[in-house]
């Protein structure tokens, strides 16, 4: 019988590789991971965790117009960029070190080195030292990318936000999904004049329209410059800024631009070629039900499969490999009825179909209302939220939900268990309403404002 140095290796320390690395040394196996980079991976270090803690920094400002309004003596002040730096940085090292730690307290081995595969159970470390294992586990995510126009280097990625030395008085993103929503948000209410271009004609593609629509007009609503249909054709230098032409004929300079423009997954110079690892179109690795890649003792999970490209998923594909593998228990990890948040302010939190999906799927009820709630109404803000549900017209099945509200990341997640579940209208009614609040609506809206 063959004997290998480890039971598993995992290439990549971010939340798929660490979350399996644990659990299958919590079973007995011998595990060892490999990451090049920083432990945490894109989540803790350049995503999730980071991204969230800048939500909060630039909440502030309208919070204290809202308190002077309120009647508190409020007076401006300016953000301090460099105390608030210093804090993250101290923050993602602290969580480094809880990953580490993690690791460290399972037994696993750690190599803090790149890592590439030379066959179906070996990889080679950076230092040339060779491992070799029973199974090998790709977690090793992806990165943002820059769009193929002149000039490009110029711009940021969202990696470079955190690093910032200072704040830009100016800033044009492009793109209109998560990163480019989230950050035109973050940086508007850091007091960034912000710009955002998008190609399309409404952001957040993919997201129910009417819940998309009013989180874009909030967006204009706060300062935000939002231009549609609109791309960047070049980026020249400009002093100690950026001159840009756009598809428009605009020509602007802006002290900084950044590329929201999507991720590519990790994959590169690994080896995996060679091997027979089937890549999909865009570079992605093929994997089957179980997470499984065409090389039987070789799998991956999270954002280098390009499944659905959220930190939860790839723990759950994780936990679902060391099930199937290390646990005798085949397990297919569930990609049905992911509930997800924008943090744009307002947040924008969505489970199941959009009505505009929905209507492929037989008859529907749209129930949704769309109000000033209290907190802001009563000092005079325009600012809307939505509570929206689509309603199998048959079955009266939930079939999505779409909120549009500050906090509405927290109330999706538990919405999101009825949807889950397979809730109906009825059982959404039969639940009593908690009184004052903006939820409270999911409860009670009694007629549909449309059907389809
Ligand atoms: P997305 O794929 O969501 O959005 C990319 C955006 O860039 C789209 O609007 C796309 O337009 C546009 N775009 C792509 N190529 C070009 C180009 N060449 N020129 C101009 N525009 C272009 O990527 P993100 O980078 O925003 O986020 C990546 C993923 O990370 C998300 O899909 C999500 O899975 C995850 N994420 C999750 C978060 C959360 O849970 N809160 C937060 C941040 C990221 P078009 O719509 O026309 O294709």
């Amino acid at each position: 019988m063959t004997t290998f140095d480890h039971d598993l290796f995992v290439i990549g320390g971010g939340s798929g590789g660490v979350r399996a690395a644990r659990v299958a040394a919590q079973t007995g196996a011998r595990v060892a991971l490999a990451e090049e980079s920083r432990y945490g991976g894109t989540c803790v270090i350049r995503g999730c965790v980071p991204k969230k803690l800048m939500v909060f920094a630039s909440e502030f400002p309208a919070l204290m117009a809202q308190a002077r309004d309120y009647g508190w003596a409020v007076t401006d002040g300016a953000l301090d960029w460099s105390a608030f730096r210093a804090r993250l940085d101290g923050e993602l090292d602290r969580l480094e070190g809880v990953y580490r730690g993690i690791l460290r307290n399972n037994g696993v081995t750690m190599f803090d080195q790149r890592a590439t595969l030379v066959d179906p159970h070996t990889v080679e470390l950076a230092d040339g030292q060779r491992v070799t294992a029973a199974h090998i586990l790709i977690a090793t995510g992806g990165r943002p990318v820059r769009p193929d126009i002149p000039g490009a280097e110029l711009g940021m990625l969202s990696d470079d936000i955190f690093r910032m030395d200072q704040l830009p008085g100016s800033v044009l993103i492009l793109g209109g999904g998560y990163i480019a929503c989230e950050f035109a948000c973050i940086l508007n209410g850091l007091g960034v004049a912000t710009t955002l271009y998008y190609r399309g004609a409404q952001v957040l593609r993919g997201f129910d329209d009417e819940a998309r629509g009013l989180v874009a007009d909030e967006m204009e609503q706060s300062g935000i410059a939002m231009h549609m249909g609109t791309n960047i054709l070049s980026l020249e230098r400009d002093g100690a800024g950026i001159r840009v032409t756009a598809t428009n004929g605009d020509e602007r300079h802006f002290d900084a631009v950044l590329f929201a423009t999507g991720r590519a997954p990790n994959t590169a110079e690994l080896g995996l070629d060679a091997l027979g690892v089937t890549l999909k179109r865009g570079g992605a690795i093929a994997v089957d039900d179980y997470s499984q890649t065409a090389v039987p003792s070789i799998f991956a999970v999270g954002d280098v499969t390009d499944r659905v490209n959220l930190t939860p998923v790839a723990i759950r594909e994780g936990m679902a490999f060391v099930e199937t593998v290390f646990k005798g228990n085949p397990t297919k990890p569930d990609h049905a009825l992911i509930p997800t948040a924008v943090f744009t302010q307002p947040e924008m939190g969505s489970v199941g179909l959009s009505e505009e999906a929905a209507r492929d799927h037989g008859p529907i009820e749209v129930y949704a209302t769309s109000f000033r709630p209290m907190r802001t109404s009563f000092i005079g803000r325009p600012t809307r939220v939505l509570m929206k549900l689509i309603v199998c017209a048959d079955t009266r099945r939930v079939l999505g939900c779409h909120i549009v509200a500050p906090n509405a990341g927290e109330m999706i997640q538990l919405a999101g268990i009825a949807v889950k579940m397979g809730a109906t209208k009825e059982q959404f009614d039969a639940t009593c309403a908690v009184h004052p609040t903006m939820a409270e609506e999911l409860v009670t809206m009694a007629k549909p404002v449309r059907t389809a």
